[in-house]
């Protein structure tokens, strides 16, 4: 079968089946199989594919009628340019998550001591670690089984990482000059109304944030100043709704310069003071 009728026969299935992007999942999987890139698409759509190949585009595009994430069909999820695996143990990267990096890394020195709470893939932590120098990251996770994906990942990009099972601060040693997270905070009575794709495949210990969302806040913004140094930072990636709320904790417990940012949507998402 040629390439560009292969690509709208995925586009067609995934279109049926309710898949919002079906475009861009369709193409994705054929240039993961197939090893081209969107130029083949434009210019060499007449290409002819295999047979295997053929066979394993048409069992991945039912993968992704079942609302089964394209990520996990694909076994990774790009984030802060670097491939991450992506497994059902741990919540795939997400890009609003970016902006979580990214105004970390406006803070982050040579040498720094960084602290990761509820690492999940260890994107946050790992992504700070290969965009700085010498500085050294402990990743805690309460799920064993994320911090293996969260391990994984370290070994694959050749960065070093202490991964730590920990529910929150309860076996962290020592002080960090910066301390990131990105907790579960979906309220609890919202999971039901996730996406498909995340409330069956996402681990709902990576979202659900108890009653109203906010439970992590509360226990880390109460107990992370004992591992910080002074003038030491902390970093919340925060539901777009919960960033008055994220920042009122923070200053009633003493922290000083809280921000809220914005992420590429214009939409809060992140609180650091
Ligand atoms: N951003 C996630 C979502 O899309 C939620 C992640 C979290 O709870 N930390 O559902």
């Amino acid at each position: 079968m040629e390439y560009k009728a292969l690509y709208e026969m995925g586009v067609n299935q995934l279109k049926e089946a309710g898949i919002e992007e079906a475009s861009l999942d369709a193409r994705l999987l054929l240039e993961d199989i197939c090893g081209t890139t969107r130029n083949d698409l434009l210019a060499h759509g007449d290409k002819q594919v295999g047979r295997k190949q053929y066979e394993r585009y048409v069992s991945q595009i039912e993968k992704r009628k079942q609302h089964i994430p394209l990520q996990h069909i694909l076994g990774y999820q790009e984030f802060m340019g670097l491939k991450f695996k992506a497994t059902p143990k741990a919540l795939i990267p997400r890009q609003d998550t970016e902006t979580l990096v990214e105004e970390a890394m406006r803070c982050l020195n040579d040498g720094m001591r960084i602290l990761d709470l509820c690492t999940g893939s260890g994107c946050i932590l790992l992504s700070l670690l290969n965009y700085s120098n010498s500085c050294q990251g402990v990743g805690s996770d309460l799920s064993e089984e994320a911090l293996e994906t969260a391990r994984e990942n370290a070994k694959n990009l050749s960065l070093s990482a202490e991964f730590i099972q920990s529910d929150l601060f309860e076996k962290i040693e020592g002080k960090y000059e910066m301390i990131v997270s990105n907790p579960p905070y979906i309220p609890s009575g919202e999971i039901p109304k996730l996406m498909e794709e995340v409330r069956d495949h996402d681990p709902i210990m990576a979202l659900d944030g108890g009653e109203d969302g906010l439970y992590f806040y509360r226990e880390i913004v109460k107990t992370a100043d004992r591992y910080l140094y002074p003038g030491g930072r902390l970093f919340f990636e925060i539901g777009c709704e919960q960033g008055p709320a994220v920042r009122e904790l923070m200053e009633k417990a003493g922290y000083r310069g809280v921000t809220i940012c914005q992420d590429l949507s214009g939409l809060d998402r992140v609180v650091s003071g």
